[in-house]
């Protein structure tokens, strides 16, 4: 195994942490082909509670972190995910979001907004139930259209419809899921399956970022996208005018990667910070988190950025170690 680059092209960036993705639970009650081998995997032994989760979350506000996305395993499993937004919120965020697989968005899109969740991105692959079941292993689509619909009657202030796209599955719905993102006012994103844990078994099932486009190339504009200031990785194109004022978003985990420059870090449901998706690395913060050892929350940040990979000449969810990542331990 070679040790991985870390830090001195980092440093010569300076990219400081500011952003993380918080996974409350590592549980999920999908088991989508591309993610898990099957719904009893194994889950971890404890996850943090409420005031152990803020307090981590006030030591990485403190340590320079600006945004905060929950996701998991499905964050809307976890009891304490409403209060842990209205967490967040009082920290001082700048950005509070949700990545979620919708089953149980119907029951809470509202306290979620109430408490002050501002953006809600829904992971939704087909509009077909039997497809749904099969991508998910028995998963039940109409619970996830009612979650978005609710959603729909929110005004957070972005939603996004996340769609892996998986050959001979769903490279035929690339259209009928635009059109149904954007009459519900979300913003469609097509994900390339990237070599993390499941997804580096299935590579034949990879539809790479050039056939996605083409394929959608009637809706879109001939540009070549543009990456969000200060946000994640996708790339965005505009809709041809007569499509509205819209886009359509690009993840390219695999044909590309987009490290240069990463400042996320991801906290497992155990309170270890993860520096890197594509890889297991990470330092323990649950013992600090649990006595409210701010200080020594951000002491843990400072070592675990250190093990941040350098971005360049590492190539991310390419790399090999990244086949050894449960992307649902860890926080996709
Ligand atoms: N349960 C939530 C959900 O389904 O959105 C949050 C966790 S899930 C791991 C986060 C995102 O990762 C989802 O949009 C999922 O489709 C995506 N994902 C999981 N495995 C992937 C892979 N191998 N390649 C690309 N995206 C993947």
């Amino acid at each position: 195994v070679r040790a991985l680059p870390v830090l001195d092209a980092h440093a010569e960036r300076r990219v400081e942490p500011r952003s993380v993705r918080l996974s409350l639970t590592d549980r999920c009650d999908l088991a989508c082909v591309y993610c898990r081998p099957n719904k009893r995997d194994g889950y971890c032994e404890e996850t943090l509670d409420l005031a152990a989760f803020t307090a981590l979350l006030q030591g990485l506000y403190a340590g320079g972190v600006r945004r905060v996305r929950l996701t998991g395993g499905e964050p809307l499993l976890s009891p304490i995910v409403v209060d842990a937004v209205r967490a967040l919120h009082e920290v001082g965020f700048d950005d509070v979001a949700l990545t979620t697989n919708g089953t149980r968005l119907a029951k809470l899109a509202a306290p979620l907004h109430a408490a002050g969740l501002m953006r809600v991105n829904v992971s939704l692959d087909t509009l077909d139930p039997e497809r749904f079941a099969r991508l998910t292993r028995g998963g039940r689509l109409s619970t996830v259209l009612a979650g978005i619909e609710a959603m729909a009657t929110l005004p957070f202030a972005e939603t996004k419809l996340n769609v892996v796209v998986v050959r001979g599955e769903n490279e035929d719905e690339l259209e009928a899921l635009t059109r149904f993102a954007w009459d519900r006012g979300m913003t469609p994103r097509f994900l390339e399956i990237m070599g993390v844990g499941e997804g580096a078994r299935i590579p034949h099932k990879l539809v790479p970022y050039a056939e996605q486009r083409a394929t959608l190339s009637g809706l879109l504009e001939a540009d070549h996208g543009a990456k969000d200031v200060d946000r994640g990785p996708a790339r965005y194109v505009r809709a041809r005018p007569e499509h509205g004022p819209h886009r359509i978003g690009f993840i390219t985990g695999t044909t590309d990667t987009y490290c240069d420059g990463c400042d996320r870090l991801r906290v497992a449901a155990d309170g270890t910070l993860r520096p890197c998706l594509a890889t297991n690395d990470g330092v323990a913060a649950g013992a600090e988190a649990a006595r409210g050892d701010l200080a020594g929350v951000r002491a843990r940040l400072a070592e675990a950025w250190t093990a941040k990979p350098d971005g360049v000449t590492f190539r991310g969810c390419t790399e090999p170690s990244a086949r050894e990542v449960s992307i649902r331990s860890i926080g996709g």
